[in-house]
């Protein structure tokens, strides 16, 4: 039966359906490793899923001979498809959200949801009773779209999709807010709710295309992410959090490229061996000198600057790089790292003192992986000296590249 009709379905019934069908494809295909952004992305396109069938289920918008799809009344289809679209944008902005990796509480999500659903219930209310009010839902739109805007803003550093997505909403914000400056300076004669809102092909394809592309940016930024993923775990240690060899050389290499030098220098790098912990592996057992390593990892973070590197070398063995840092300053470090790690409280689990000894060298440039593996074997011998006492740190005034 709804066969018959060419129009209707060559311009409605398979578009709506293609369409919908391949944008929840995409956010599953393109997202299924990502659990929690994923749900949100599928929920608000399965809400525009609802929000379009609405349109399809008011009587007389299917062309006639399909009275029976018009279940109903103009003014319910009316709330429900400006609300559902509302609705649709806040699941987007929790995806958004999620996949900046802002943890946040489920009372600040439902509040997130609730916020725009609540401010459109009175909206609604209002529209309902007189349409002059239309401006209204074209100011919830301005809020809720200038909310997701805000969430998409911190990541168009992290994904290049970012940028179309951002595009996207700043275009339908302009336009939103046009329509509402629009209606309130003008208001239109009342919406009459008679004659069925006919919606227009130009604007139902261009409504899909635009939520298209959206799903689209997003499955791409949650690929772009996975693969981010995967180069960080690349190049981190799983015990300690620190960087791993592979990561260290990459890292300290392009931050040299990024950098102009004068920020940069005098640079130091000290190799760091945990002193006699071949003992207490012999002494306490595996599990507590993993222990003792991730505690002394801790501790080296808490005390480093944003800009220093920290690498797990191997075994028991860490390299810092301290940009911007002369020996002297680097040596205070040390003895700062010395005393956290002495006044530590005992603990049952870690009843002994976590020592160590340190090569600590200066360089004045850095420019090539030559350079840094000079600087790699002045540091291993400044270490070395540091060993035949143990607990102490060797300093080489200035490595000459
Ligand atoms: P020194 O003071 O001369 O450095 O003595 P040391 O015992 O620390 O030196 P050595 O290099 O001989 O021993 C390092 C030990 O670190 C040997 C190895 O079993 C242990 N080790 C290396 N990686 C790990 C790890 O991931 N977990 C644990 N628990 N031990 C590790
Ligand atoms: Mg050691
Ligand atoms: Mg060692």
């Amino acid at each position: 039966m709804l066969l018959n009709d060419p129009v209707t379905l060559l311009f409605i019934i398979i578009p709506f359906g293609l369409m919908t069908t391949l944008m929840l494809c995409l956010s599953y295909v393109g997202t299924r490793r990502h659990r929690a952004p994923l749900h949100w992305w599928i929920a608000g396109d399965l809400v525009l899923a609802a929000y379009r069938a609405v349109d399809l289920l008011q009587p007389g918008v299917v062309s006639p001979g399909y009275e029976w799809l018009g279940l109903l009344a103009p003014q319910t289809a009316f709330i429900a498809n400006t609300g559902g679209l509302l609705l649709a944008i806040s699941c987007h902005t929790l995806a958004l959200h999620q996949l900046a990796n802002r943890r946040r509480s489920i009372a600040w999500h439902l509040r997130m949801l609730l916020t725009p659903v609540l401010a459109y219930a009175m909206g609604a209310s209002v529209l309902l009773h007189n349409v002059y009010m239309l401006s209204w839902f074209f100011l919830f739109c301005v809020l809720t779209i200038g909310l997701q805007c805000c969430v998409t803003w911190p990541l168009r550093r992290r994904f290049r999709g970012a940028w179309a997505l951002l595009a996207g909403h700043v275009a339908l914000l302009i336009f939103h807010a046009d329509n509402a400056i629009t209606l309130a300076l003008a208001p239109p004669p009342p919406l009459s709710f008679d004659e069925p809102d006919m919606f227009s092909l130009p604007a139902l394809a261009m409504d899909f295309m635009v939520s298209f592309l959206f799903t689209l940016s997003f499955a791409l930024m949650l690929q772009e992410q996975l693969r981010q993923q995967v180069v960080q775990l690349s190049i981190t240690d799983t015990l300690t959090g620190a960087l791993n060899r592979r990561g260290a050389v990459s890292t300290i290499l392009q931050e040299e490229r990024r950098q102009s030098g004068s920020q940069r220098y005098p640079l130091s790098v000290a190799m760091v061996d945990l002193d006699n912990f071949k003992r207490i592996n012999d002494q306490y057992g595996h599990s507590v000198g993993d222990t003792a390593l991730q505690v002394f990892a801790q501790t080296v973070t808490r005390l480093m600057r944003k800009d220093d590197v920290f690498v797990r070398w191997g075994g028991e063995e860490f390299l810092l790089v301290f940009p911007g840092t002369d020996v002297q300053q680097a040596q205070a470090f040390m003895k700062r790292l010395r005393d956290a790690l002495d006044n530590r409280p005992r603990t049952a689990e870690l009843p002994f003192q976590i020592g160590f000894s340190a090569g600590l060298v200066q360089t004045a440039a850095m420019n090539s992986r030559e350079d840094f593996e000079t600087l790699l074997r002045a540091v291993d011998k400044a270490l070395y000296r540091a060993k035949q006492v143990r607990g102490r740190v060797e300093v080489v005034e200035a490595v000459d590249l």
